[in-house]
């Protein structure tokens, strides 16, 4: 028999399956989906098993080496998933069965060099002392280069020796259970001498308890030692023996459980429609839209509920920063033990081993971050996408795969339904639930019957014509005052990515924009000129407004531990925790920064991003956000998108609980419609009026996108190659096809390569994935030499820098 694998060589020419002939030995075990060792030129390494067939035409083929797993780790629809993601991504197919899989299942590799001579030339010896093998760092570090080695290798002096780990560690403990029968201990405690009392209680202990019992355990029940175990063990008393056990993140947490509450009208009226598709087995796509507090969450769980009475299983995807104690405590809560959670914050072996809770049926539901949609069920009964407009769903390096269009075809599979949540719905799936193609659910009220908390908006321009140069306004100052008084707790929140990269008039909030694009340009510090990354118009950087002639236009730059010295300067008595990339890279420092602001040891929580989501605090009264604009004027067709949905989501931080909530935004442009509308959590007119913006522009829904970002040390190879390209897709693609560019990127150099783009608009183009692997595959050698050209594809990007 011949296995057919996927090799762990991610090149263009091992994009394939190669033949391996399976030895006697593992005939009966060896199953698809396995991994297994297989020798690969002077190589061992890693690869999955996708098929079988009688015969090959290879001659002289290889045996396989070694099979790693007795239960596949891959099921045969995630097997057919991956190689739809290798064709959708243009990634290599085992990269994106490595996708699917814990970090801990991925080889490791050991490369060693063995003496296979007794007698070494004396240089060699000298390096060697004595000993017979030497690891690849070891021989790295002398001054021998590679052309010794393979004269050596040569001359028969020595040979290199691959050897292939999995990384995969099992969690073991120590049981104990008594050696004899209950009535038998009793005569064995009398045989022990009076004095050794603890080895006495250690065996009275099973007389009520026989059942094996964690030595950890055992030892902290009866408060003794090894030193008192050992000795019964020896005399056979008792009797130890080794257990594989899961690593539980959670545990010695209780979880209190909770049961479901009657639904609301709406709530119902969303589950019904969900639960019928479940019975019906219909892969239907749902978009269901209420605001934070709207009863959501209850709908997935009851929903799943019953996905679970029928034997099926659920996946439930949340952002990676929406999944606080607080989620998982919920989800624990009402399905207990039936519960896998994956998410970052896990160790690599806790990862592991919650997914094998799922590999082995231990569970029917996990919660998890992202790669979580791809938990290897095989019944399953409903996705679900909380949060569905955030953009961390998609990933972003190497397998750019979006977690919804995958949830969709897995869903296709399984014939199940799949959820998308939201308060702000992504427009491309609003637009699909307004063109029937999603059915729209609405929750309208909030579950509280509280109204979303009143927004003021502040017009900083007024602020600086009153003579505040500050970055607070007098009403956001007076306000956290007030609250300090109160006792109560303010958030502050600072957008920082890109905060440095477009220029506004602080008199008249005028922003320079691309006459082509209607997009901020950016600010290129090195040469004082403006670019746009769309179109690659660019200008010098102006010396006064264009607009008002005042001379305070300058590009933006603040960070947050430059707001947080004003603030105290400002507030001084005021309590302040600062959370950003800097004060919270420690692990688990999240969470402390948070247990202490919720224990009222702090004021003001100023912070970036990672505040604005999931937290909720009762004490929370006020929210103000110091610059709206800044994501207003990121070189992103997204940006007024991003701004609702964040000024909607950092809103819904105040007022939670009884105590009623206020926020106030600061922004140079109070009368652009994203930050009106969301001062009126008015989603219905955002729709519409960003997508007439979209409409003109053709942009996605309208048309989809395909960035490529070409990458090389020297500038001019960059945006060469990136022209030769652009000039390929024109020819190529259909006359509906835009393609744009050369422009350089917004990130125009990074780590000393000189980054270019080429971007392309369309609505159809069926052969697009045909032309742009030509352009891979022309280029491979190119990309392989060291420090020379990457390219970089990405279809319906999300990150445009
Ligand atoms: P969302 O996910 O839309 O933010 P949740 O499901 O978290 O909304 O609901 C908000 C609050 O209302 C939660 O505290 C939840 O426990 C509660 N809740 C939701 N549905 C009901 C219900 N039918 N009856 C009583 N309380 C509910
Ligand atoms: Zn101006
Ligand atoms: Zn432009």
């Amino acid at each position: 028999m011949i296995a057919k694998v996927i090799v762990d060589v991610p090149t263009n020419q091992t994009n394939r399956p190669f033949d391996y002939l399976i030895p006697e030995e593992f005939t009966h075990v060896i199953d698809i989906g396995m991994r297994v060792i297989v020798p690969f030129g002077p190589r061992k390494i890693l690869g999955y098993v996708v098929g079988f067939e009688e015969r090959t035409d290879v001659e002289k083929v290889k045996s396989l080496e070694e099979v790693l797993d007795v239960t596949p780790v891959l099921t045969p629809e995630l097997l057919r998933l991956g190689k739809w993601l290798a064709s959708r991504t243009l990634s290599f197919y085992i990269s994106c069965l490595q996708v699917m899989l814990p970090q801990v299942l991925k080889a490791k590799y050991k490369k060693e060099i063995w003496r296979i001579e007794e007698h070494l030339p004396e240089e060699l010896e000298n390096l060697f002392q004595g000993s017979d093998v030497l690891t690849s760092e070891e021989w790295e570090a002398s001054s021998f280069k590679y052309h010794h080695l393979k004269k050596w290798v040569d001359d028969g002096y020595l040979d290199v020796r691959y050897e292939v780990k999995s990384k995969e560690t099992k969690r073991k403990i120590t049981v104990i259970e008594p050696g004899a029968e209950p009535v038998r201990l009793e005569e064995l405690i009398a045989e022990i001498p009076a004095q050794a009392k603890k080895q006495r209680a250690l065996i009275d202990f099973f007389v009520d308890y026989p059942d094996p019992i964690p030595k950890k355990d055992l030892l902290n029940f009866v408060k003794t030692t090894d030193a008192s175990l050992n000795p019964l063990l020896k005399k056979g008393y008792l009797q130890s023996y080794s257990q594989e056990i899961l690593r539980d993140p959670y545990e010695g947490h209780t979880f209190t459980s909770t049961s479901p509450p009657p639904l609301t009208r709406y709530q119902q009226q969303a589950m019904d429609e969900i639960v019928d598709s479940v019975k019906n087995e219909k892969p239907d796509v749902y978009l269901l839209h209420g605001v934070t507090g709207s009863g959501k969450t209850e709908v997935y769980m009851q929903s799943i509920q019953e996905v679970l009475a029928r034997g099926e299983e659920a996946i439930m995807l949340v952002p990676e920063i929406a999944l606080t104690p607080q989620m998982v405590e919920r989800f624990k809560g009402r399905f207990g033990s039936k519960v896998a959670v994956l998410h970052s914050a896990l160790s690599a072996g806790e990862k592991y081993d919650e997914w094998r809770k799922i590999q082995r049926r231990d569970v029917q539901v996990v919660v998890g971050a992202r790669s979580a949609i791809f938990a290897p069920f095989r019944n399953l009964g409903l996705i679900i996408i909380d949060e569905e407009h955030e953009t961390s769903y998609k990933q972003e390096d190497r397998t750019r795969y979006h977690a919804r269009d995958v949830a969709l075809k897995r869903a296709s599979e399984h014939g199940c339904p799949v959820v998308l949540g939201s308060a702000t719905p992504s427009l491309e799936s609003f637009a699909r639930a307004q063109k029937g193609n999603y059915r729209l659910l609405e929750l309208p009220e909030r579950m509280n019957e509280q109204a979303m908390p009143t927004v003021e908006l502040v017009d900083m321009r007024d602020e600086l014509h009153e003579g505040n140069r500050s970055m607070f306004s007098q009403s956001l100052k007076a306000k956290l005052e007030e609250r300090l008084q109160k006792g109560e707790q303010s958030v502050l929140f600072l957008n920082r990515r890109g905060y440095s990269t477009f220029v506004m008039c602080r008199d008249c909030g005028h922003v320079v924009e691309c006459p082509y694009c209607d997009i901020s340009m950016t600010y290129h510090r090195n040469q004082e000129r403006l670019k746009c990354h769309y179109c690659s118009f660019e200008k010098p950087m102006p010396s006064k407004c264009p607009e008002c002639e005042s001379k305070t236009i300058r590009y933006f730059g603040t960070g947050t531990q430059k707001v947080e010295e004003h603030l105290q300067q400002l507030i001084p008595e005021a309590r302040i925790i600062r959370m950003d990339v800097d004060t919270t890279r420690r692990k688990g420092a999240h969470e402390k920064l948070l247990t202490k602001f919720g224990n009222n040891e702090a004021d003001i929580l100023l912070g970036t991003q990672m505040i604005a989501k999931g937290l909720d605090f009762g004490n929370v009264t006020l929210v103000g956000v110091l610059a709206a604009d800044s994501l207003l004027n990121l070189p992103d067709f997204r940006a007024s998108e991003k701004t609702f949905q964040l000024l909607t989501q950092v809103s819904g931080r105040a007022g939670r609980h009884e105590k009623e909530g206020e926020v106030v935004v600061q922004t140079y442009t109070p009368d652009h419609y994203s930050i009106q509308l969301a001062s009126t959590y008015d989603f219905n007119r955002f729709y519409e009026e960003e997508m007439k913006y979209r409409k003109m522009f053709h942009y996605p829904p309208f048309y989809y996108l395909t960035l490529l970002t070409v990458s090389h040390p020297n500038t001019f190879q960059a945006q060469e190659v990136t022209r030769k390209i652009a000039q390929y897709l024109k020819q190529n693609l259909s006359e509906t096809a835009e393609v744009l560019g050369p422009t350089p990127s917004p990130l125009e150099r990074i780590n000393n390569r000189y980054r270019y783009q080429t971007m392309v608009k369309y609505k159809s183009e069926p052969d697009q994935q045909k032309y742009v692997q030509r352009i891979m595959n022309y280029y491979e050698s190119e990309m392989k030499e060291q420090n020379g050209l990457q390219i970089i594809v990405d279809f319906q990007p999300y990150q445009l820098m």
